[in-house]
Protein backbone atom coordinates (compact mmCIF):
# COMPACT_ATOMS: atom_id res chain seq x y z
CA UNK A 1 0.00 0.00 0.00
CA UNK A 2 0.69 3.44 -1.01
CA UNK A 3 0.24 6.90 0.81
CA UNK A 4 1.07 10.51 -0.71
CA UNK A 5 0.70 13.07 1.81
CA UNK A 6 -0.40 16.43 1.06
CA UNK A 7 2.03 19.35 -0.12
CA UNK A 8 3.43 20.46 3.12
CA UNK A 9 2.44 17.40 5.14
CA UNK A 10 5.40 15.88 5.42
CA UNK A 11 7.46 18.12 7.38
CA UNK A 12 6.62 16.75 10.53
CA UNK A 13 7.09 13.37 9.71
CA UNK A 14 10.50 14.00 7.95
CA UNK A 15 11.62 15.67 11.07
CA UNK A 16 10.54 12.14 13.08
CA UNK A 17 6.77 13.05 14.41
CA UNK A 18 5.47 9.67 14.43
CA UNK A 19 1.91 10.44 13.46
CA UNK A 20 0.20 11.25 10.30
CA UNK A 21 -3.67 12.62 10.98
CA UNK A 22 -6.02 11.47 8.24
CA UNK A 23 -6.25 14.94 6.74
CA UNK A 24 -2.59 15.01 5.88
CA UNK A 25 -3.39 12.12 3.68
CA UNK A 26 -3.05 13.35 -0.20
CA UNK A 27 -4.20 9.74 -1.74
CA UNK A 28 -4.20 6.49 -1.01
CA UNK A 29 -2.91 3.35 -3.24
CA UNK A 30 -3.67 -0.36 -2.80
CA UNK A 31 -4.73 -2.16 0.19
CA UNK A 32 -2.70 -2.57 3.77
CA UNK A 33 -0.96 -5.81 4.04
CA UNK A 34 -1.91 -8.53 6.73
CA UNK A 35 0.31 -6.45 9.27
CA UNK A 36 -1.35 -2.40 7.96
CA UNK A 37 2.05 -1.35 6.83
CA UNK A 38 2.02 1.46 4.12
CA UNK A 39 4.57 2.58 2.62
CA UNK A 40 4.91 6.48 3.23
CA UNK A 41 5.41 9.30 0.61
CA UNK A 42 5.58 13.20 0.12
CA UNK A 43 3.86 14.87 -2.28
CA UNK A 44 6.43 14.87 -5.01
CA UNK A 45 7.14 11.06 -5.12
CA UNK A 46 9.90 10.85 -2.23
CA UNK A 47 9.89 7.95 0.44
CA UNK A 48 9.36 9.07 4.03
CA UNK A 49 8.85 5.89 5.65
CA UNK A 50 6.79 2.62 6.58
CA UNK A 51 3.63 2.94 8.96
CA UNK A 52 1.21 1.19 9.93
CA UNK A 53 -2.39 2.57 8.73
CA UNK A 54 -5.80 2.32 10.41
CA UNK A 55 -9.15 3.84 8.18
CA UNK A 56 -10.95 3.73 11.39
CA UNK A 57 -8.66 6.20 13.59
CA UNK A 58 -7.93 10.03 13.37
CA UNK A 59 -4.45 8.95 13.37
CA UNK A 60 -4.28 7.36 10.22
CA UNK A 61 -0.71 6.22 9.98
CA UNK A 62 1.67 5.49 12.85
CA UNK A 63 5.39 5.44 11.22
CA UNK A 64 7.46 2.80 12.31
CA UNK A 65 10.80 3.14 9.79
CA UNK A 66 12.38 5.89 7.69
CA UNK A 67 13.04 3.11 4.96
CA UNK A 68 10.74 0.83 2.88
CA UNK A 69 9.95 -1.96 5.62
CA UNK A 70 9.50 -2.85 8.83
CA UNK A 71 10.07 -6.59 10.21
CA UNK A 72 9.78 -8.97 12.98
CA UNK A 73 13.49 -8.39 12.84
CA UNK A 74 13.33 -4.51 13.32
CA UNK A 75 10.25 -5.23 16.04
CA UNK A 76 12.51 -7.19 18.04
CA UNK A 77 15.85 -5.07 18.22
CA UNK A 78 13.40 -2.17 19.24
CA UNK A 79 11.86 -4.30 22.22
CA UNK A 80 15.69 -5.41 23.10
CA UNK A 81 16.88 -1.70 22.72
CA UNK A 82 14.68 -0.47 24.99
CA UNK A 83 15.37 -3.36 27.59
CA UNK A 84 18.67 -2.94 27.61
CA UNK A 85 18.15 0.75 28.26
CA UNK A 86 16.35 0.46 31.75
CA UNK A 87 19.05 -1.78 32.89
CA UNK A 88 20.55 1.10 34.72
CA UNK A 89 17.33 1.80 36.54
CA UNK A 90 17.00 -1.57 37.89
CA UNK A 91 18.76 -1.88 41.24
CA UNK A 92 18.36 -3.96 45.08
CA UNK A 93 15.80 -0.69 45.82
CA UNK A 94 13.34 -0.34 42.67
CA UNK A 95 12.61 -3.89 40.85
CA UNK A 96 9.88 -2.37 38.73
CA UNK A 97 9.74 0.58 35.87
CA UNK A 98 8.29 0.57 32.57
CA UNK A 99 10.10 -1.19 29.87
CA UNK A 100 8.47 -0.15 26.50
CA UNK A 101 7.05 3.65 26.40
CA UNK A 102 5.12 3.30 23.14
CA UNK A 103 5.85 5.98 21.02
CA UNK A 104 9.29 7.68 23.63
CA UNK A 105 10.54 3.71 22.45
CA UNK A 106 9.71 4.24 18.30
CA UNK A 107 7.13 1.21 18.97
CA UNK A 108 3.72 3.64 18.71
CA UNK A 109 0.34 1.66 20.60
CA UNK A 110 2.81 -0.57 22.68
CA UNK A 111 3.65 -0.54 26.47
CA UNK A 112 4.57 -2.78 28.89
CA UNK A 113 5.67 -2.10 32.51
CA UNK A 114 7.78 -4.56 34.63
CA UNK A 115 6.59 -5.45 37.95
CA UNK A 116 9.17 -7.34 39.81
CA UNK A 117 9.65 -10.84 38.01
CA UNK A 118 6.70 -10.04 35.45
CA UNK A 119 5.34 -7.50 33.35
CA UNK A 120 1.58 -6.08 32.38
CA UNK A 121 1.15 -5.08 28.83
CA UNK A 122 -1.15 -2.88 27.07
CA UNK A 123 -1.45 -2.66 23.58
CA UNK A 124 -3.29 0.35 22.21
CA UNK A 125 -3.77 0.11 18.25
CA UNK A 126 -4.75 -1.82 15.85
CA UNK A 127 -1.53 -1.91 13.82
CA UNK A 128 0.48 -3.00 17.11
CA UNK A 129 -2.14 -6.12 17.84
CA UNK A 130 -0.83 -7.14 14.56
CA UNK A 131 2.39 -8.21 16.18
CA UNK A 132 0.77 -9.48 19.25
CA UNK A 133 2.53 -13.21 18.90
CA UNK A 134 6.01 -11.85 18.37
CA UNK A 135 5.64 -9.10 20.63
CA UNK A 136 4.99 -11.81 23.51
CA UNK A 137 7.50 -14.36 22.11
CA UNK A 138 9.73 -11.85 22.33
CA UNK A 139 9.08 -10.71 25.86
CA UNK A 140 9.15 -14.12 27.19
CA UNK A 141 12.60 -14.74 24.98
CA UNK A 142 13.79 -12.07 26.87
CA UNK A 143 12.82 -11.20 30.16
CA UNK A 144 11.87 -15.03 30.75
CA UNK A 145 8.55 -13.09 32.83
CA UNK A 146 7.44 -15.27 35.42
CA UNK A 147 3.85 -13.81 34.62
CA UNK A 148 2.23 -11.81 31.65
CA UNK A 149 -0.71 -9.92 32.13
CA UNK A 150 -2.46 -7.94 30.03
CA UNK A 151 -4.43 -4.89 30.32
CA UNK A 152 -5.39 -3.33 27.04
CA UNK A 153 -8.55 -1.67 27.98
CA UNK A 154 -7.98 2.00 26.83
CA UNK A 155 -10.42 4.21 25.46
CA UNK A 156 -7.72 4.66 22.56
CA UNK A 157 -8.67 0.81 21.39
CA UNK A 158 -12.48 1.93 21.10
CA UNK A 159 -11.33 4.06 18.60
CA UNK A 160 -9.03 1.59 17.04
CA UNK A 161 -12.27 -0.47 16.18
CA UNK A 162 -10.71 -3.03 18.83
CA UNK A 163 -12.48 -4.63 21.59
CA UNK A 164 -10.85 -4.63 25.41
CA UNK A 165 -8.54 -7.44 25.77
CA UNK A 166 -7.51 -8.33 29.35
CA UNK A 167 -6.23 -11.52 31.63
CA UNK A 168 -3.40 -13.41 32.46
CA UNK A 169 -1.32 -14.50 29.49
CA UNK A 170 1.32 -16.24 31.10
CA UNK A 171 2.35 -17.61 34.31
CA UNK A 172 0.63 -16.69 37.40
CA UNK A 173 0.07 -13.70 39.61
CA UNK A 174 1.69 -13.79 42.73
CA UNK A 175 -0.87 -12.75 45.71
CA UNK A 176 0.23 -9.94 47.06
CA UNK A 177 2.25 -8.43 44.02
CA UNK A 178 5.01 -6.68 45.86
CA UNK A 179 7.24 -4.24 44.46
CA UNK A 180 9.98 -2.29 45.31
CA UNK A 181 10.66 1.51 44.40
CA UNK A 182 13.79 3.37 46.52
CA UNK A 183 13.14 1.09 49.11
CA UNK A 184 9.46 1.32 49.27
CA UNK A 185 6.76 -1.35 48.92
CA UNK A 186 4.37 -1.33 47.08
CA UNK A 187 1.21 -3.44 46.49
CA UNK A 188 -0.24 -3.52 43.31
CA UNK A 189 -3.84 -4.74 42.02
CA UNK A 190 -3.23 -5.54 38.02
CA UNK A 191 -6.65 -6.40 37.50
CA UNK A 192 -8.27 -3.90 38.64
CA UNK A 193 -6.01 -0.96 39.38
CA UNK A 194 -5.73 2.09 37.05
CA UNK A 195 -3.89 2.27 33.88
CA UNK A 196 -1.64 -0.97 34.19
CA UNK A 197 -1.69 -0.96 38.14
CA UNK A 198 0.68 1.71 39.13
CA UNK A 199 2.27 5.13 37.81
CA UNK A 200 5.66 4.56 37.10
CA UNK A 201 6.26 7.85 36.00
CA UNK A 202 6.32 9.88 39.20
CA UNK A 203 9.17 7.72 40.70
CA UNK A 204 11.97 10.15 41.05
CA UNK A 205 8.63 13.10 42.11
CA UNK A 206 8.02 10.71 44.59
CA UNK A 207 11.80 10.64 46.02
CA UNK A 208 11.99 14.55 45.81
CA UNK A 209 8.70 14.12 47.95
CA UNK A 210 10.30 12.64 50.49
CA UNK A 211 13.28 14.44 50.56
CA UNK A 212 11.43 17.71 51.64
CA UNK A 213 9.11 16.23 54.03
CA UNK A 214 11.08 16.17 56.86
CA UNK A 215 9.41 17.74 59.87
CA UNK A 216 6.12 19.18 57.54
CA UNK A 217 2.36 18.41 57.57
CA UNK A 218 1.91 17.14 54.45
CA UNK A 219 -1.47 16.51 52.13
CA UNK A 220 -1.37 14.13 49.06
CA UNK A 221 -4.12 15.10 46.94
CA UNK A 222 -5.54 12.90 44.79
CA UNK A 223 -3.17 9.95 46.16
CA UNK A 224 -4.04 6.72 44.58
CA UNK A 225 -2.58 3.76 46.27
CA UNK A 226 -0.22 6.06 48.23
CA UNK A 227 2.98 6.57 46.32
CA UNK A 228 3.47 9.95 47.37
CA UNK A 229 1.80 9.81 51.03
CA UNK A 230 4.02 6.92 51.93
CA UNK A 231 6.91 8.45 50.74
CA UNK A 232 6.11 11.80 52.73
CA UNK A 233 5.44 9.32 55.43
CA UNK A 234 9.06 7.72 54.89
CA UNK A 235 10.73 11.08 55.02
CA UNK A 236 9.83 12.09 58.28
CA UNK A 237 6.80 14.05 57.67
CA UNK A 238 4.91 15.02 60.92
CA UNK A 239 1.72 13.57 59.99
CA UNK A 240 0.60 12.75 56.34
CA UNK A 241 -2.71 13.45 54.93
CA UNK A 242 -4.09 11.46 51.54
CA UNK A 243 -7.07 12.07 49.51
CA UNK A 244 -8.69 10.47 46.61
CA UNK A 245 -12.71 9.95 45.62
CA UNK A 246 -11.98 5.91 45.28
CA UNK A 247 -12.90 3.81 47.83
CA UNK A 248 -10.28 1.08 45.98
CA UNK A 249 -7.17 3.99 46.50
CA UNK A 250 -8.16 4.18 49.88
CA UNK A 251 -8.12 0.67 50.56
CA UNK A 252 -5.02 -0.22 48.80
CA UNK A 253 -3.05 3.25 50.36
CA UNK A 254 -3.97 1.67 53.72
CA UNK A 255 -2.32 -1.26 52.96
CA UNK A 256 0.96 0.57 51.34
CA UNK A 257 0.80 2.54 54.31
CA UNK A 258 0.69 -1.08 56.64
CA UNK A 259 3.26 -2.53 55.05
CA UNK A 260 6.00 0.14 55.09
CA UNK A 261 4.81 1.31 58.66
CA UNK A 262 3.77 4.81 57.73
CA UNK A 263 0.71 6.42 59.59
CA UNK A 264 -1.32 8.21 56.92
CA UNK A 265 -4.86 9.70 57.24
CA UNK A 266 -7.03 8.71 54.35
CA UNK A 267 -10.10 11.02 53.27
CA UNK A 268 -12.29 9.57 51.20
CA UNK A 269 -13.39 12.78 48.86
CA UNK A 270 -13.77 14.86 46.03
CA UNK A 271 -10.44 17.30 46.10
CA UNK A 272 -12.16 19.92 44.42
CA UNK A 273 -14.65 20.28 47.73
CA UNK A 274 -12.21 19.18 50.20
CA UNK A 275 -9.92 21.67 49.00
CA UNK A 276 -12.78 24.25 49.29
CA UNK A 277 -13.44 23.11 53.06
CA UNK A 278 -12.09 25.13 56.32
CA UNK A 279 -9.18 24.12 57.69
CA UNK A 280 -5.20 23.30 56.01
CA UNK A 281 -2.10 24.85 57.27
CA UNK A 282 -0.41 22.42 54.91
CA UNK A 283 3.69 22.77 54.87
CA UNK A 284 3.70 20.38 51.73
CA UNK A 285 0.95 19.56 49.13
CA UNK A 286 1.07 17.37 46.40
CA UNK A 287 -1.92 17.98 43.47
CA UNK A 288 -1.54 15.07 41.04
CA UNK A 289 -4.95 15.00 39.78
CA UNK A 290 -5.95 12.70 36.42
CA UNK A 291 -5.88 14.10 33.02
CA UNK A 292 -8.24 16.79 33.22
CA UNK A 293 -8.26 17.06 29.26
CA UNK A 294 -8.21 14.01 26.83
CA UNK A 295 -7.90 16.37 23.33
CA UNK A 296 -7.12 20.24 22.52
CA UNK A 297 -11.18 20.59 23.33
CA UNK A 298 -11.05 20.12 26.25
CA UNK A 299 -8.40 22.28 27.51
CA UNK A 300 -10.27 25.23 28.82
CA UNK A 301 -12.50 23.22 30.88
CA UNK A 302 -9.25 21.68 31.80
CA UNK A 303 -7.48 24.99 33.00
CA UNK A 304 -10.54 25.90 34.77
CA UNK A 305 -9.78 22.36 36.62
CA UNK A 306 -6.06 23.30 37.56
CA UNK A 307 -6.65 26.78 38.41
CA UNK A 308 -9.16 26.01 41.12
CA UNK A 309 -7.06 23.59 42.92
CA UNK A 310 -4.04 25.31 42.65
CA UNK A 311 -5.70 28.30 43.86
CA UNK A 312 -7.50 26.12 46.59
CA UNK A 313 -4.30 24.74 47.09
CA UNK A 314 -2.24 28.29 47.45
CA UNK A 315 -4.60 28.97 50.47
CA UNK A 316 -4.21 26.02 52.26
CA UNK A 317 -0.49 26.46 52.34
CA UNK A 318 1.51 27.78 55.39
CA UNK A 319 4.25 30.02 54.58
CA UNK A 320 7.49 28.56 53.57
CA UNK A 321 4.93 25.72 52.42
CA UNK A 322 5.76 23.74 49.22
CA UNK A 323 3.37 22.69 46.54
CA UNK A 324 3.78 20.01 44.33
CA UNK A 325 1.96 20.52 41.62
CA UNK A 326 0.90 18.30 38.36
CA UNK A 327 -0.33 17.93 34.97
CA UNK A 328 -0.83 14.61 32.86
CA UNK A 329 -3.36 16.08 30.00
CA UNK A 330 -0.61 16.28 26.73
CA UNK A 331 -2.88 18.78 25.41
CA UNK A 332 -2.28 21.37 28.15
CA UNK A 333 1.30 22.38 27.35
CA UNK A 334 3.81 22.98 29.87
CA UNK A 335 3.85 27.02 29.28
CA UNK A 336 0.49 27.14 30.00
CA UNK A 337 0.34 24.53 32.96
CA UNK A 338 3.06 27.37 34.15
CA UNK A 339 0.66 30.15 33.39
CA UNK A 340 -2.00 28.62 34.96
CA UNK A 341 -0.12 27.68 38.45
CA UNK A 342 1.09 31.26 38.65
CA UNK A 343 -1.92 32.97 37.90
CA UNK A 344 -3.58 30.79 40.25
CA UNK A 345 -0.79 32.41 42.75
CA UNK A 346 -1.71 35.78 41.91
CA UNK A 347 -5.32 35.19 42.52
CA UNK A 348 -4.81 33.96 46.30
CA UNK A 349 -2.43 36.64 46.58
CA UNK A 350 0.70 34.41 47.13
CA UNK A 351 4.02 34.85 46.34
CA UNK A 352 6.36 31.89 45.48
CA UNK A 353 9.42 30.96 44.23
CA UNK A 354 10.11 28.22 41.43
CA UNK A 355 12.69 25.14 42.57
CA UNK A 356 12.13 22.58 40.41
CA UNK A 357 10.62 21.76 36.80
CA UNK A 358 9.61 18.03 36.74
CA UNK A 359 8.86 15.25 34.10
CA UNK A 360 8.21 11.20 34.07
CA UNK A 361 11.56 9.33 34.80
CA UNK A 362 13.53 8.67 31.94
CA UNK A 363 11.74 5.04 31.90
CA UNK A 364 9.18 7.30 29.96
CA UNK A 365 11.74 8.41 27.37
CA UNK A 366 10.07 11.36 25.07
CA UNK A 367 10.83 11.09 20.99
CA UNK A 368 11.10 14.47 20.55
CA UNK A 369 9.76 15.12 17.49
CA UNK A 370 6.62 13.91 19.45
CA UNK A 371 5.67 16.61 21.47
CA UNK A 372 2.35 14.85 22.46
CA UNK A 373 4.53 12.29 24.40
CA UNK A 374 5.40 14.67 27.17
CA UNK A 375 2.62 14.60 28.72
CA UNK A 376 3.60 15.03 32.53
CA UNK A 377 4.96 18.36 33.65
CA UNK A 378 5.31 19.08 37.34
CA UNK A 379 6.05 22.19 39.31
CA UNK A 380 7.80 22.46 43.07
CA UNK A 381 7.23 25.74 44.16
CA UNK A 382 8.03 27.44 47.97
CA UNK A 383 4.94 29.82 48.45
CA UNK A 384 5.22 32.76 50.97
N1 LIG B 1 -0.54 10.37 42.83
C1 LIG B 1 -0.87 9.02 42.45
C2 LIG B 1 -1.54 8.92 41.10
C3 LIG B 1 -2.80 9.73 40.96
S1 LIG B 1 -3.86 9.14 39.72
C4 LIG B 1 0.36 8.14 42.53
O1 LIG B 1 1.46 8.63 42.78
O2 LIG B 1 0.24 6.93 42.31
C5 LIG B 1 -5.25 10.13 39.94
C6 LIG B 1 -6.15 9.76 41.10
O3 LIG B 1 -7.13 10.78 41.22
C7 LIG B 1 -6.92 8.45 40.98
O4 LIG B 1 -6.63 7.64 42.08
C8 LIG B 1 -8.41 8.86 41.02
O5 LIG B 1 -9.21 7.98 41.79
C9 LIG B 1 -8.34 10.19 41.69
N2 LIG B 1 -9.41 11.16 41.39
C10 LIG B 1 -9.92 11.48 40.18
N3 LIG B 1 -10.79 12.52 40.29
C11 LIG B 1 -10.81 12.86 41.61
C12 LIG B 1 -11.49 13.85 42.36
N4 LIG B 1 -12.30 14.73 41.77
N5 LIG B 1 -11.27 13.91 43.68
C13 LIG B 1 -10.44 13.03 44.30
N6 LIG B 1 -9.76 12.08 43.63
C14 LIG B 1 -9.95 11.97 42.30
Amino acid sequence: MKVVLKKGKEKLVAMGHPWVFSGAVGSVEGKPDERGLCGVYSHNGGLLGTGYYNEKSAIRIRMLSKGSSFTAGDLRQRLSLAIERRCGLLTSDTDSCRVINSEGDFLPGLTVDRYGSGICLQIGTAGMEAWRAVIIDSLSEMLSPSFIYERSDTEARKREGLADSEGLIKGSLPDPLIIRENGVSFLVNLVCGQKTGFFFDQRDSRALVRRYSAGRIVCDCFSYSGGFAVNAAKGGALSVAAVDASANAGKWLSQNAGINGADINFTEADVFSFLRQPGGGFDLLILDPPKFARHAGEVDRAARGYKDINLAGFRKLTSGGLLFTFSCSNAVDPYLFRQIVFSAAADARRQAQLLHVLTAGPDHPVNIAHKEGEYLKGLVLRVF
